[in-house]
């Protein structure tokens, strides 16, 4: 039990965490982080950890990078706070909206500015409803997403994200939302099926559905290119063109929600680049400021906008958007940020290190525990299992393998993620081949220690 007063026992007494089970909570209190170095976090009795998935899969600059830091403060200074409703605006907001039309993989037009992953998909469900209205088809409205998903937690991204323990005690109510099956083929390909097959079988799948519930009834489909929070699954050969040749072919937008692939994490500066999508709009966050300042942003092409615009002329105002939408602040964090991504060679380091991850990774494949290893650039995750022919774990125990593996690497000094029974990577973008090569060492370590 916490010490009377301390942070343990006060966060235990006060803080009410996200995504936590809250009565066990009660029992275990927090680990408490102190202070960052790195790739490393620092406990408060001074214990140094490899941070694997770079926090929430977003502090792609690590945990001490001071030029984000300085670029605040000198905002700070200038125009703390600015708003960019009812046409004010200001110099970072402008300079950042321009930065991210200029990377887009695909041609964009416009920027629209939010303050996380939830609220950047909150505003495409809006912004693509408002278009289509404005184009006389109020019957478009319905999104489709796949299982497993994860697109975040605010009300209506909740109803997109497939995961039950996102659903589970909501009684959610918001978009109407069809499920297509996950691109994973170690789980929901057929016996011999090659990963071609999988994927043409899968764009069936959606051109059945669209069929079914009639094209014109359809606004969107939603799609991590890596899905993250499911599990890290990397779609099989062919997979994107493949479905995206089927929404081309009833005009259904197609939405990448880039937040975790964003920024070199797939080895390229997008993971649209990476598996060739051809995004009508895309959804950015996390690596956009590292994670130092809450900033997320919503990019849509020409296509998108234009009855946008036009409708907000006819109905006087775009009534959409939030106090903090282009922050001056958090704007600058931004531009400092993508500033150090390409003169540093980050997206070139993560392409490097992701490598050398995954080749370490997949030298364990033969380790009793290893089902599967999966990876792009620098995001991969193993899935454990106890019997590798029947694909299965220690299902009487909640979190399972995955729990008492990440248990241990916590011991071990390496922090990181179970989904379910897969353990996730996803360090900081400035990781070196040696703090790879130390957390290989302990995941292999754990594995040993937990079979
Ligand atoms: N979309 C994706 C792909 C994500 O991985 C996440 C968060 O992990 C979100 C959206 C939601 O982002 P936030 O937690 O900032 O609301």
């Amino acid at each position: 039990m916490p010490l009377p007063n301390s942070i343990e026992a006060r966060d235990i007494a006060f803080h009410l965490h996200p995504a936590t089970n809250a009565a066990r909570h009660r029992e275990i209190g927090p680990l408490v982080i102190e202070r960052g170095e790195g790739v490393h976090v620092f406990d408060a009795s001074g214990r140094k950890y490899i941070e694997a998935l770079a926090g929430l899969w977003c502090a792609g600059l690590g945990f001490s990078e001071t030029r984000v830091a300085d670029a605040v403060y000198q905002q700070m200074k200038t125009l703390p706070y600015y708003h960019t409703f009812a046409h004010r605006s200001h110099g970072p907001v402008v300079d950042l909206a321009e930065k991210l039309v200029s990377l887009a993989p695909v041609p964009m037009s416009k920027v629209f500015f939010t303050n996380s992953g939830s609220e950047a998909v909150d505003t495409v469900i809006k912004l693509v409803w408002y278009r289509a209205n404005a184009m006389g088809q109020p019957e478009r409205k319905k999104f489709i997403a796949r299982d497993r998903a994860f697109h975040g937690l605010t009300i209506a991204a909740s109803c997109l994200t497939g995961l039950p323990a996102n659903h589970r005690g909501f009684d959610l109510v918001g978009p109407e939302v069809l499920r297509v099956t996950a691109p994973d083929h170690y789980r929901n390909a057929l016996p011999a099926e090659s990963e071609e097959e999988f994927a043409t079988r899968l764009a069936a799948e959606l051109e059945a559905l669209i069929l079914r519930e009639g094209p014109e009834t359809i606004a969107a489909f939603i799609g991590e290119p890596v899905m993250g929070g499911g599990g890290v699954i990397v779609p099989p050969e062919g997979y994107w063109p493949k479905m995206q040749a089927v929404l081309r072919k009833y005009d259904i937008l197609l939405v990448a929600d880039e937040v975790i692939c964003g920024f070199g994490r797939t080895g390229t500066l997008f993971g649209s680049t990476t598996f060739g999508i051809e995004p009508d709009i895309m959804t950015l966050s996390k690596q956009l400021s590292s994670a130092y300042l809450p900033i997320s942003a919503v990019l849509v092409n020409e296509k998108v906008v234009e009855p946008i615009i036009e409708e907000s002329g006819r109905l006087g105002i775009l009534g959409h958007g939030f106090t903090a939408s282009g922050h001056p602040v958090t704007a600058a964090a931004a531009l400092e940020t993508l500033r150090i991504i390409e003169e540093d060679g980050l997206v070139e380091n993560a392409a490097r290190s992701g490598a050398h991850l995954r080749a370490g990774l997949e030298a364990l494949a033969d380790h009793p525990l290893v089902g599967n290893v999966r990876g792009v650039g620098l995001v991969a995750g193993v899935e454990l299992v106890l019997d590798k022919q029947a694909k299965t774990g220690l299902p009487e125990q909640p979190g399972g393998l995955g729990l008492l593996v990440n248990t241990r690497l916590q011991e071990l000094g390496v922090l990181t993620r179970a989904m379910g029974d897969t353990i996730g990577f996803s360090p900081p973008l400035i990781i070196s081949l040696a703090e790879v090569d130390a957390l290989l060492a302990a995941f292999a370590q754990a594995l040993d220690d937990v079979a």
